[in-house]
């Protein structure tokens, strides 16, 4: 197992790149401590399969290094990188016996049966596929399948990472939890490094320990999941984490003070990062609390839906959707109510960044 560093990477498809909106992935600076359970999420097209091939080496970047442990590992091919890669879509060999191919990679490389057979009955009762090994792969459902492709993964001891690109995409919708908290399970026996990418928020913050969000080519944020939801460091993150994401509203900075609509809005503290001007409050729907006579920003109710453990509130208050999450008894559409924002949760965001600190010191 390695620490994995990425420094200075860059990586455009196009062989005479001329700007930024060229490269897949933009300026990544990244480590990956070893033994972690990491997940890499964002939307389609991110650059999340791009950075993950040049990881295992199936692509070489157009700049920058891949460091193993500080050992320059950027022109090795894959086969030296000891690596195990699992992807979207199963890799296994049709003719082969379930067993055969748990035991692929380990013959591979040149292990003794008595190992082969030791780790290949330990890896199929994790993923609970013991009853299969004598089957052919090619009688298999699509879900194990997959399995199998990700017992592919996890069978060898020695390698660096272990890597699963979107490996829950062809698994049943019921399964999909399973699988994923057996994963988790796994990490914890295995504690080899695992870097889990998906678009799903869900799946990328059950798996992870640290969550690499990215967007249109960069990083955004690396945090816990607890960090993610409460801190977002840019509003593309309050949006795509949470479900609905954070209320984003325009707002106007004057004299460190912010004002939406013109009334002033308490922050969590002080504005560290915006001088006067236009920028935006970020809140999320949880710390948005809605009253019929209560004091707070004056709005009207649109909609509300009950989502069986709670209702999601939509509200307008100066032209703006604000999202809240209430229990118990919640107001009807046409309702005039007032809103008022948990202060230590209602943050600054200048140009999409964080630009608020909390009260009593940065963090
Ligand atoms: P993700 O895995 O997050 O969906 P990808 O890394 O596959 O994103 O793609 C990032 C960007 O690079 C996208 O704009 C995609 O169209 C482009 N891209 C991916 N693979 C290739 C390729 N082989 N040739 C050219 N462009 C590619
Ligand atoms: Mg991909």
């Amino acid at each position: 197992m390695a620490q994995i560093k990425l420094s200075n990477l860059r990586h455009s498809y196009s062989s005479s790149p001329a700007g930024d909106a060229d490269y897949a992935l933009k300026k990544i600076d990244l480590t990956w401590e070893d033994g972690g359970a990491y997940a890499l999420l964002g939307p389609s097209g991110c650059g999340k399969s791009t950075l993950l091939n040049i990881i295992s080496g199936l692509l070489i970047p157009s700049e920058g290094k891949v460091l193993f442990d500080d050992q320059d590992v950027t022109a090795l091919p894959p086969a030296r990188r000891n690596i195990a890669q699992v992807f979207q879509f199963p890799v296994i060999y049709d003719t082969m016996t379930v067993y055969d191919n748990l035991a692929f990679p380990l013959r591979n490389r040149g292990r003794d049966e008595e190992t082969v057979k030791r780790r290949v009955t330990a890896i199929a009762e994790m993923l609970e596929v013991t009853t299969m090994l004598t089957t052919r792969a090619a009688n298999l459902s699509p879900d194990n399948k997959q399995k199998i492709s990700m017992g592919r993964g996890l069978v060898r001891e020695d390698v660096n990472v272990v890597m699963f690109d979107e490996p829950l995409t062809v698994i049943d919708p019921h399964l999909k939890w399973k699988l994923r908290s057996k994963l988790k399970e796994l990490h914890q026996r295995v504690k080899a490094t695992m870097i889990y990418v998906t678009h799903d928020q869900t799946e990328a913050l059950t798996f992870a320990d640290q969550v690499v969000v990215m967007q249109d080519g960069e990083v955004v944020q690396i945090g816990t999941p607890v960090d993610l939801f409460e801190r977002p460091a840019h509003t593309f993150v309050g949006h795509f984490i949470g479900s609905p994401g954070m209320n984003v509203l325009p707002c106007e900075v004057r004299g460190g003070a912010a004002f939406f609509g013109g009334e002033r809005i308490a922050l969590e503290g002080p504005v560290s990062g915006a001088g006067d001007g236009m920028a935006e409050i970020g809140i999320r729907p949880e710390f948005v609390s809605v009253s019929k006579t209560g004091e707070g920003i004056a709005a009207h109710i649109r909609k509300v839906a009950d989502i069986g453990r709670h209702k999601v509130v939509e509200a307008i208050a100066h032209d703006s959707r604000i999202h809240a999450i209430m229990d118990g008894e919640a107001p009807d559409a046409g309702d005039a109510v007032t809103l008022e924002f948990n202060r230590s949760q209602t943050r600054l965001y200048k140009d999409g960044w964080l630009a608020s600190s909390p009260e009593g010191g940065a963090r």
